[in-house]
């Protein structure tokens, strides 16, 4: 048995302080390691940099400690049980680290826990211990980890099946609000911590409703016994991450349903696919999942070409869940579908990476997104999610509506439940042609692998949806509505924000007019054709200008004036709104289930 505590001696400085019992230590010399990433979130985090004051000692006193590398350390020989101590700095308020100061509490085991190297199978025993000072006195405890001795929602005793496990159930502590439900059986807790209004019984009712689809969707009962909503309330914010039996969310004040408001407004529905995101997670990646992620190593990157299938499938069914069960309409659902087809549509990046490509290069590129970003990759989220509404909607397509992704889905969950194997990189080609009985082998190699138009528009036109592409307005416009007015007929290709001097270009767009003209990222722009232009101003001069007129641009380039001529082109249509037609109506309900 392994014992961690964790406990704060001054939760205003930012310091957690942890101490490790281990009675059966590897008497030659026991190995302690922390994780260099969390399982969800796929970069290399190291949070053993977070780490100070490690200390260890047995019987006889202090032992000498050996660091081996960043995340690991060696701890000389020893005499019968062996603690250890640290402290862990912890003010990163994200969803992926730890956080700790006078308002909450908040950690995932991955930064806080080292792990006892040859014990990792092990169960062990974590006491959560209240900080002494005054501002903590009322505050709780939420975590869906095991409790051994303490009260719900206190702080006390917890247990853990094995290291894994005990880094797989965040932590709260704080003075925050629960709100309790249940859905098919199983108790289920939000935990809101934070400044906020909220009308608390309807955003119970909302999840509970999408748990319920969910459970159902895969088949009951649920495959947890209990799950748990963590969501910080921040001014501005938007975040979450998966865990077996909980998920923890960032979310901004204006997300949650204020009391007596009627109707689902763009924030809140935002909010509402996040919980769905991370909930259906609870099946596809947090059960089913690669292959190379059994047993995940957290010290190193591992590779798969499989997170546009463990994401994108996941954003397919996240807002899809929605309007499945009656949250939202079908003209929302589709709004929401536009715009994930426009996000893809307006990187260059879609035709120079795959989805397998960037889920392989995840690490490096996805969340490491530089100005180039748009220009060199494509989101696994967002394409991988088109990805699954081609496949869906192919499936359906040669089935006549028998066949669909979410039996899939429900293949893989079955083979979870019965050989409980990862999945390979072409497990899911293999399930598809199984299911419908068709070859779709190269089609779904193509979608995949390759970097060519998904044929989305035909799909859609076999559920009667029509597909309209037209110019964006302005870099708000993220597609999926008419747009009211005159849209620009030129593109600048670039984007921009009002700066203090000017104009600042954020990004260019790959052999666009602004590249093309010599612009680049971070200049700023002080004056196009001799005037100073606010955004707002620039776009009303863009809204009158053809393609080929040239603009001369005076810009910043560090602390060098550089003049510019941008030759204006044409506005490209990559901006996406769908329409209900009143063709292919069964098939058109048949998908969309309402
Ligand atoms: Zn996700």
């Amino acid at each position: 048995m392994i014992r961690y505590q964790i406990n704060s001696s001054e939760p205003a400085s930012h310091y957690f302080d942890v101490s490790i019992r281990i009675v059966k230590p590897d008497p030659a010399g026991q190995q302690l390691r922390l994780p260099n990433w969390i399982p969800g979130s796929y970069m290399i985090r190291d949070f053993a940099r977070n780490l100070l004051d490690l200390h260890a000692s047995d019987q006889t006193g202090e032992l000498a400690i050996e660091q081996i590398d960043k995340s690991n350390w060696r701890v000389a020989a020893c005499n019968g049980e062996l603690t250890v101590t640290y402290k862990v700095y912890a003010n990163d308020l994200s969803v992926r680290a730890a956080y700790l100061d006078h308002t909450h509490g908040y950690y995932n085991g991955s930064s806080v826990f080292v792990e006892i190297l040859g014990q990792g199978d092990q169960p062990c025993e974590v006491l959560i211990q209240k900080p002494d000072a005054d501002y903590c006195a009322d505050w709780k405890l939420a975590t869906s980890l095991g409790r051994k001795q303490a009260a719900a929602y206190e702080f006390g005793l917890y247990e853990a099946l094995d290291y894994d496990d005990l880094i797989d159930h965040p932590v709260e502590m704080s003075a925050f609000t629960r709100i309790s439900f249940d859905a098919c059986g199983v108790p289920h807790d939000i935990i809101l911590t934070g400044r906020f209004e909220c009308d608390q019984a309807r955003l119970a009712g909302d999840l509970k409703t999408i748990c319920e689809h969910h459970i159902r969707f895969f088949g009951e009962p649920a495959p947890m016994d209990y799950y748990q909503f963590q969501v910080l309330v921040v001014g501005e914010g938007y975040g979450g991450l998966e865990h077996r039996a909980s998920t923890s969310l960032i979310a901004s004040r204006a997300s949650l349903p204020k009391p007596g408001q009627s109707g689902v407004e763009d924030d809140y529905r935002d909010f509402l696919g996040l919980c769905s995101h991370e909930y259906f997670h609870t099946w596809n990646v947090k059960r089913i999942k690669p292959a190379v992620y059994r047993p995940y190593d957290l010290q190193t990157e591992v590779y798969t070409d499989l997170l546009w299938a463990f994401e994108g499938i996941t954003s397919y069914y996240d807002d899809l869940a929605l309007l499945r069960c009656g949250l939202i309409e079908v003209d929302s659902y589709l709004e929401l579908l536009a715009q994930t087809m426009t996000r893809v549509q307006r990187g260059p990046g879609r035709s120079r990476q795959s989805a397998a490509e960037s889920s392989f290069n995840a690490w490096t590129k996805f969340y490491k997104q530089d100005e180039n970003a748009a220009n060199a990759i494509v989101s696994y989220y967002a394409k991988g999610c088109l990805i699954a509404a081609c496949i869906d909607l192919k499936m359906r397509e040669l089935t006549a509506a028998q066949q669909d992704l979410d039996a899939v889905m429900r293949h893989l969950w079955q083979a979870y439940l019965e050989q409980g194997k990862g999945v390979e990189p072409d497990s899911i080609q293999r399930l598809v042609s199984e299911i419908t009985g068709v070859d779709l082998g190269s089609f779904l190699d193509e979608l995949i692998y390759g970097t060519d138009e998904l044929p989305l528009p035909e799909l859609l036109a076999s559920v009667g949806i029509e597909v309209v592409r037209r110019v964006a307005k302005n870099p708000q416009d993220k597609g999926g509505k008419d747009i009211e007015g005159a849209l620009p007929g030129v593109d600048f290709g670039a984007m921009l924000k009002d700066g203090e001097s000017g104009l600042t270009i954020q990004r260019v767009i790959e052999a666009g007019a602004a590249q093309s003209g010599g612009l680049s990222a971070g200049d700023q722009i002080i004056a196009v054709d001799g005037l100073k232009l606010s955004l707002g101003q620039f776009e009303s001069k863009a809204l009158r200008a053809s393609a080929g007129d040239s603009w001369r641009v005076h810009a910043f380039r560090r602390d060098e004036l550089h003049r510019f001529d941008v030759v204006l082109q044409a506005a490209a249509e990559t901006t996406f709104v769908l329409k209900v037609t009143d063709q292919q109506q069964a098939e058109r309900e048949a998908w969309l289930g309402n």
